[in-house]
């Protein structure tokens, strides 16, 4: 027996979402946005921070360098990149 391939990313963790109260979008698409707390405000691997906006993008899945966004709120596309800092952050495409 040969070992599997090491080289394979590691399967991303999942999550389950609900509405949490971010009313600025149609009521579908709540439970993928939610309000900034402000910089001590801690991201979770599904979330990111919108540049733009400073609203929270939630995923249904663990969120990765070079994964697209679309922030509904103010309508920016986004790309996750690796900060300085080693945090995933975003570009905005347009
Ligand atoms: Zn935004």
């Amino acid at each position: 027996m040969t070992g599997t391939a090491a080289t394979e990313e590691a399967p991303r963790l999942t999550f389950e979402l609900e509405d949490i109260g971010f009313n600025e979008v149609p009521k579908k698409w709540r439970k993928f946005y939610r309000y900034w707390d402000g910089p001590g405000d801690v991201m979770a691997p599904n979330e990111i921070l919108c540049p733009v906006c400073k609203v929270v993008i939630r995923s249904k899945r663990e969120i990765r360098p070079g994964d697209r966004l679309y922030c509904m709120p103010c309508m920016s596309r986004l790309v996750v990149v690796t900060g300085d800092d080693g945090e995933l952050t975003t570009d905005v495409l347009y």
